[in-house]
């Protein structure tokens, strides 16, 4: 960790007009009487951080490095709040607002890594009380005594200290706090910080060349230098020793940077040599241990970073790659299997669970016979090869399936982190009131399971917890903004309240009850010490738009994700709706090729700039024009500007900008044409068949017509 000394002043994105505004309704929101407050999330608008400005300040703030553990290797590093905007105290001491007040506050904006940021989620525990809710940043950092450091504020010199093997040690209780946080000796970690030390030991060697020594550690005041904050504590330490044999005296950290060349000026090989002999153990034995911060130590699932399956029933081999994180926002990232029926996309949540939940697991579910490939069953024709999953971690060993020769599933023995797995039939018995767990990946393999009935379930949490589900289930159920609409529990069941009207969820159609029958079982699944907000696991949904009311399929993805950012999803749908909210590189579409193997489509367009009727066209699919939520959130704000400008000129810079941004967008106008050949390709939909020389015909004659539409309003056009 590296001080940052002084901060240059804050992008534009966190002062403007919007953000102004974002403050205000989190301001408002924290004002609500405390049944409304409580069962729902704060409004936070992370479009204000996760910004190519805001991003780009940070880099060059944090030199491109974590700032946490100086990385530059763990993934994409991330924007976060160093002071979390949610459950700072964990989900049970009922804090779940600490410190949304802070989210656009420049100081408390960190640039972190992947590692840490999976580790760190919103803990934030401090020792003694908390500061009030929305009092500003420096009089919470002056009030509070938090266990975390904050490498803006703190000195990590007081609390940490690091050893040449690569080690970190604490010097006080809260650097142990945040060693063991954050993990700050991770294996992958300590091998680099050795890496980057021996280059240092290397460069001083035998201390016979003095000018080699001084410009090894000056090179340490450059911010850009692996590792350069813990470096620094080394060569502190290195001088200090130094000192002590030469002349006694002693100086500040800080002085040690303009007192390079006077210590060493004294010194003689062997106090050279024999002073960096000291860094091999910690200055202070065992100061304090590296303990989490959190007595409700979080279970830590690593995200998946590659998938591959080999000759599983239909399946040649697929190959996907994931990121961690969605691109410019704190989700993790997710995966649509796009395709018809029949092209094993089922299939493929079935290996990816099977080699998740370990080979013990999977022989529960599945028989390992009946996943090797069989050409009656039209699998490819022709010798195969063995049956295999991998799939690979952005950290940590592998997990891997095969069939083993007894007959039985073989490989990764234990699961994988917490994996959670829907069938395309998502059904519960209403009547049947019965105390049942939650299915985990059940629900894929058994066509004969039923989602547990939630009411019991929510009635037994309690008023202690039922806020914490209440806040996730507003954000699945993609309730309007608070305070128009929250979730209320009381003897009589679980209401949705919407202004004046307090509706039963009994009394809802049966695909609404459906989900949040869903909903419900997924958010036990992930429920554990912390609130799900933190959780981290696999949820795997076959066929995600069953039951979903097309509103709602545009915008179950988004809504999924903003509910359980740290959870990975892993979907398939035939309809193109679904792919809102879905960013570069997360959308695959499975196909049958003519040799009836089944395989990934090469080189698909991105789908996260696109209005859904580009996708359409762009795919094949059909649908009307409609709008990408995000894109529409644009607008939304660009009309309510234009409703208020008349009185208030100031806005009309973020009217023009916005208008922009729009424009930039809209690739296509929404012409009559466009909309012609929508039409067309709906019909076309809607009355194809599978495959064959009548599907060819059809597809033709699809062709013809949107030829004739075309050219018709060229004509027209002129
Ligand atoms: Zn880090």
């Amino acid at each position: 960790m590296r001080r940052i000394e002084q901060r240059p002043p804050p992008p534009s994105t966190l002062t403007d007009s919007e953000a102004l505004a974002a403050r205000r309704a989190i301001a408002e929101f924290l004002d609500l009487p405390d049944e409304q407050r409580e069962s729902r999330r704060a409004p936070i608008n992370e479009k204000i951080f996760h910004n190519e400005p805001v991003r780009e300040a940070l880099n060059q703030l944090f030199a491109g490095k974590c700032g946490y553990c100086e990385t530059t290797r763990a993934g994409p590093m991330v924007v976060e709040q160093h002071r979390p905007t949610s459950n700072a105290g964990g989900s049970r001491k009922r804090m779940p607002h600490y410190y949304s007040w802070l989210a656009y506050d420049w100081e408390n904006l960190i640039l972190v890594c992947q590692a840490c940021s999976q580790r760190k989620r919103n803990q934030f525990p401090v020792r003694g009380a908390r500061a009030p809710v929305m009092a500003p940043l420096a009089r919470v950092r002056a009030q509070e005594t938090p266990q975390l450091l904050d490498p803006g504020y703190d000195r990590p010199e007081r609390h940490l200290d690091f050893t040449l093997d690569g080690m970190c040690h604490a010097r006080s209780k809260r650097g142990g706090s945040t060693i063991g946080t954050l993990d700050l000796n991770r294996m992958d970690l300590v091998e680099e910080r050795r890496a980057a030390y021996q280059q240092l030991q290397y460069r001083i060697g035998d201390g016979h060349d003095l000018r080699a020594v001084i410009e090894a550690l000056t090179e340490l005041d450059a911010n850009e230098a692996p590792f350069v904050g813990s470096m620094r504590i080394l060569r502190y330490r290195l001088l200090s020793a130094i000192a002590e044999r030469v002349s006694h005296f002693s100086f500040s950290f800080e002085d040690a940077q303009h007192l390079i060349e006077s210590v060493l000026g004294e010194a003689r090989e062997d106090d050279v040599t024999a002073a960096l002999r000291t860094l091999d153990r910690p200055e202070r034995a065992a100061e304090a241990a590296a303990t989490p911060a959190s007595p409700a130590a979080l279970p830590f699932t690593p995200q998946i970073r590659r998938i591959l399956v080999e000759n599983f029933r239909v399946i040649d081999r697929i190959e996907i790659n994931m990121e961690a994180i969605k691109r410019e926002s704190s989700s993790a990232a997710a995966l649509m299997l796009l395709g018809e029926n029949a092209t094993g996309k089922s299939t493929v949540l079935e290996a990816i669970t099977l080699a998740l939940v370990g080979a013990d697991k999977a022989d529960t579910l599945a028989k390992a016979r009946d996943v090797e490939p069989d050409a009656r069953r039209g699998g490819h024709r022709g010798p195969h090869g063995p049956t295999r999953v991998l799939i690979e971690f952005h950290e940590g060993p592998p997990a891997e399936l095969f069939v083993g020769p007894d007959g039985k599933f073989d490989g990764t023995r234990e699961p994988r982190g917490n994996v959670l797995a829907y069938g395309s039939r998502r059904y519960f018995k209403a009547g049947r009131r019965i105390r049942s767990r939650t299915g985990g990946p059940k629900g894929l393999f058994d066509p004969s399971w039923t989602l547990p009935h939630p009411d019991l379930w929510l009635e037994d949490l309690g008023p202690d917890r039922f806020p914490e589900i209440a806040r996730a289930l507003a954000e699945i159920l993609s309730l309007p903004p608070p305070p128009a609409a929250f979730l209320k529990q009381d003897e009589r069941g679980v209401y949705i309240v919407e202004g004046e009207l307090e509706t039963p969820l009994s009394r809802h159609s049966e695909g609404y009850r459906s989900i949040f029958a869903t909903a419900v079982d997924m958010l036990r699944g992930l429920m554990g010490g912390v609130d799900v907000l933190d959780a981290q696991g696999v949820v795997l949904i076959d066929e995600v738009e069953t039951h979903l009311h097309p509103r709602w399929k545009m915008l179950v993805v988004s809504a999924l994700r903003k509910a359980l950012p740290r959870v990975q999803f892993i979907l398939t749908t035939h309809d193109p709706l679904c792919l809102r909210g879905m960013g570069p590189g997360e959308v695959q579409v499975m196909m049958r090729d003519p040799t009836n193997r089944i395989g990934l489509a090469p080189d698909l367009p991105d789908v996260s700039g696109m209005r859904i009727d580009q996708i359409l066209t762009s795919e094949h699919f059909g649908m009307q024009s409609t709008l990408d939520p995000d894109f529409q959130a644009l607008f939304d704000r660009y009309h309510a500007l234009l409703r208020e400008s008349r009185d208030k000129p100031e806005v009309a810079g973020e009217i023009d900008s916005l208008r922009k941004r729009i424009n930039e967008r809209q690739r296509l106008g929404q012409t009559e044409r466009e909309r012609l050949m929508l039409e067309a390709i709906d019909r076309h939909l809607a009355t194809r068949v599978a495959a064959g020389p009548v599907r060819e015909q059809q597809d033709a004659a699809l062709e013809a017509q949107i030829d004739d539409i075309w050219s018709e309003a060229t004509v027209e056009a002129e």
